[in-house]
Order: C-alpha cells, then structure tokens, then sequence
C-alpha cells in the first residue's frame, strides 16, 4: 500500500497536469450536485409559501363555518372528520374553547380521543390575547416539518370565543426534494468514481507512454553503443590484417605449406571479421536514418559495367564468366549511386561466392507498361530451397548446407540489400532452384528522359 502510494506520489510529481484533471473531474460533479441543492432550497421555499396559503385558506374556510356554530360541538365536529379525509395532508385540526381561567378546552378535534382535554400552551395564550393568526414552520423528532397555523375564533357579537388551531404536513414534498437530492447525489458520486478510475486506467497508459519512451532511449543507446564498438573495432582489425600480409610477406619463403595453410586461415578470419563489423556499422546506419540515400536520375548500366569490372577477377579466380548483357534503350531510375554500387556489388559478389561452376549473366531490361526498369543477377550456382528463399532477407540468415560450410559470409548482405533498395523506391525478388542456380531482381520505376 505504502510503495502503492509513493508511485502515484512519483507519478504526479513527474505529470503535475494530471492534478489539474482531477480538480476538474471532482470539481465539475461537486458543482452540478451544489447547484442541484440550491435550485432544490429554493424549490422548497416555494412550497413552503405555497402550503402557508392552503393552511390559511382551510383556516379561514374552517373559522367561517364555527362563527355561528361554536355551542354544536357535534356538528363541528363532523365538519373537521370531513375537511381531515378530504386534506390527507391535514395531520390535526383542533377547536379550543376559551375558559375563564384563560386556558383551553377542545372542543372537537381530527383525534377525536382529545376531546375534552384541557391546554394553556403558550402559542394558544399569545394567539388569543394578540388577536392574530399565527403561523408557525414546526419540525417534530422524526425531523418531518408542518404548518401550524392558530386562528382566534369570534361570535357573530364579535366576542373571542376561542381557537382553531390545524397542523398542514409538509411531508410529502419534502419527500420528492430528498429523492431528487438523493438521485443527484449518487450521480455526483458516480461521475466522481467514474473519472478517478478513467485517472487510473490513464495513469497507466502515461506509465506505458513513459515506459516506452524509455525502450526507445535504450533502443538509441544500444544503437550507439554497437556503432561505437564496431567503430572502435575497425582500426585494430584493419592492423591485424596490415601486419598479417607484411609478416607472411616476409616470411613466406620460410613457411612450410602446413604453416601457409594457417596463415591464410587467419587471414580469411580476419577478412571476414573486418566484413561483419562493416555490416554490422552499416545495419547501425540504416535502422538510424544516418544514410544519405539522395537520389540522382541515373543510367544503371554505367554503374553495373564499373561493379563488374571490380568483380571480374574474382569470377575469373574460380573459372567462372561474368557477363552482361543490356537492353538497348535510353531509360533511366532515380536512385543513390553509391547505394544502387553496394547493392550490385552484394548481389554479383554473391553469385560468384555460390557459383562453383558456369556463369553470371547481368542483365537489364524495361516493361514500358508497368514503368520498370528491370536489373537481374542470374548464376548458375548452387541454388536455393524454397523453404530458404522465404527467410533470405532477414538479418543473420545464412543458409546453412555441406556446401556453404566454408564460403565466409555474415548472412547480412540481403538483408542490406532489401533495405536499401526499398528505402530508394524499389523492389527486391529471388528465383531459385536447388542445384540450377538463382536470378535476383531488382525493379525500378522507370524514368524517361526527355
Ligand atoms: P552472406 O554474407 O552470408 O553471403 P547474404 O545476406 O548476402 O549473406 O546472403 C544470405 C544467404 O543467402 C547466404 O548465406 C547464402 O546461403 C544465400 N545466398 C545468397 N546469395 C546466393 C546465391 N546467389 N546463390 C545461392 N545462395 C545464396
């Protein structure tokens, strides 16, 4: 409960807005339920005035009927049953008959067991001597409030003969006031809840808000904390690899073939080292925007003759034919050079690693219909499963068989490939058949010049 109550503690010291919210969330239903209870005040006011009047107006009906009939206790007496069962509000109706001793008798009554009994309360004593009607706002124990109103009462000698005193229940309204505060109350209640568990479920979205923007700070942490490393591990492989080649240079007539074997063993390691941090500094790149992409509208036969030329002894190291073979058209695609370079590079470089015997044939051609420039890599190497071909360009994919056990490779070229050809607007696609060869294809949209 404590640790419950220092988080919301943290968390509204780290969102101070959300106590605005909540002023306003408990202030809004506070407000309306105030305003509720004050038209409600006002509302009895009103009633109050108003069942003042009835209790009068019955008074003065009443006073006017016992002017001649104040010695016929029978018949007023029928006269109250009647006016008490047509005025269910009327709790009691009272008649006294002054006495000598300035006390009262009642003389009839809506409780017809009072009959009889003799009263000098004060209200009656002051009613009579002041020669007024009185009307008094009366609350009982049970807190129910009524009208008490006392009238002198005078013969037609106009002598004061005595009182009449009724008793008007203000029950009933009451009643309907309390239900319509009481209805207003619980929805003051309910809005006030209702916010404070939306506050919550908030407070928990601000929490995944927060958590988030953690993940992505870590995320950039790690980013920069891989691209430091890969960086700082450049120079020292690029050493290794310097001093590799001197010292087998200058110790190679003294190496027996065992020994020659070794050194080229440390250096494909060390080549392959230097290759997987370059990749890994280039994934860095892409997955944080630094790469310039900026496009040029551009012949891609230019760049694809100059990628060959660089590979061409590699292919011809193995016996194997690097050839191209172009449309002959005057189309162009809008792309970054050095990137549509690497790609090209990727993709040849590949094809001569996983081609033991045959050729690699580069072409390109445009479907004027669909506006693509088409460029394809097709080998004649060890191919590819289907099964394979569906995962190829995730990252670290490397398609593990007895006959790429040796060929070097960081399983991060396609991957690389894929991005950077999708982030320049076009596609990347892969035809392979286990033991045929494979034919990767790059499509472009076309542009003309004019
Ligand atoms: P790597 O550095 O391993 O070559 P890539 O991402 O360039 O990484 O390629 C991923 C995998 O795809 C390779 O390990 C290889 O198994 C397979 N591959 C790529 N190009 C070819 C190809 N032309 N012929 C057969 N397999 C290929």
């Amino acid at each position: 409960m404590n640790q419950f109550l220092k988080n919301i503690y943290q968390f509204v010291k780290k969102n101070p807005g959300i106590l605005f919210s909540l002023v306003l969330i408990i202030l809004i239903p506070l407000t309306l339920y105030f305003n509720s209870f004050l038209a409600a005040k006002s509302f009895q006011k009103s009633i109050d005035k108003i069942f003042q009047i009835k209790a009068l107006t019955i008074e003065n009906i009443l006073a006017a009927f016992l002017l001649e009939k104040m010695e016929d206790p029978q018949q007023i007496q029928e006269k109250i049953a009647l006016i008490s069962k047509e005025n269910q509000q009327l709790e009691n109706i009272r008649v006294f008959k002054h006495q000598d001793d300035n006390s009262f008798i009642i003389l009839a009554s809506s409780n017809p067991q009072e009959i009889g009994f003799k009263s000098n309360e004060p209200a009656l004593v002051l009613a009579f001597s002041q020669e007024q009607t009185m009307a008094t706002l009366k609350t009982n124990k049970n807190g129910q409030r009524s009208w008490n109103v006392i009238k002198p009462l005078f013969n037609l000698q106009k002598e004061k003969t005595g009182l009449l005193s009724i008793e008007l229940s203000l029950k009933e309204p009451d009643e309907i006031l309390a239900k319509t505060l009481l209805g207003s109350y619980f929805i003051m209640i309910g809005a006030i809840v209702l916010s404070l568990i939306l506050i919550l479920h908030h407070t928990r979205l601000f929490e995944y808000v927060a958590l988030s923007k953690k993940l992505i700070e870590i995320d950039k942490m790690k980013d920069d904390f891989i691209r430091m490393a890969t960086h700082e591990l450049q120079s020292p492989i690029a050493n290794i690899r310097g001093y590799l080649e001197a010292l087998q240079e200058e110790i190679k007539n003294f190496l027996s073939s065992e020994q020659k074997e070794m050194f080229w063993r440390i250096s494909i390691s060390a080549k392959n080292l230097a290759d997987l941090i370059e990749d890994i500094l280039e994934v860095s790149r892409i997955e944080q925007g630094r790469l310039d992409l900026t496009p040029q509208i551009l012949n891609p036969k230019e760049i694809i003759a100059q990628v060959i030329a660089e590979l061409q002894p590699k292919a011809k190291e193995k016996g194997l034919i690097l050839e191209k073979e172009f449309s002959n058209d005057s189309y162009f695609i809008n792309v970054n050079p050095r990137r549509l370079h690497q790609i090209l590079f990727n993709l040849i470089n590949n094809a001569i690693k996983y081609t033991k015997k045959g050729q690699i044939k580069v072409t390109t051609e445009i479907e004027k219909t669909k506006k693509r420039y088409l460029i394809s890599v097709k080998d004649t190497g060890i191919g590819m499963s289907a099964e394979a071909q569906k995962h190829l360009f995730e990252r670290f994919y490397r398609i593990k068989t007895r006959e790429t056990a040796d060929i070097p490779g960081t399983g991060l070229g396609l991957w690389i490939s894929k991005q950077l050809t999708e982030k320049m607007g076009g596609q990347i696609f892969v035809e392979s058949l286990e033991g045929v060869g494979s034919k990767f294809t790059l499509v472009f949209p076309l542009i003309e010049k004019v």
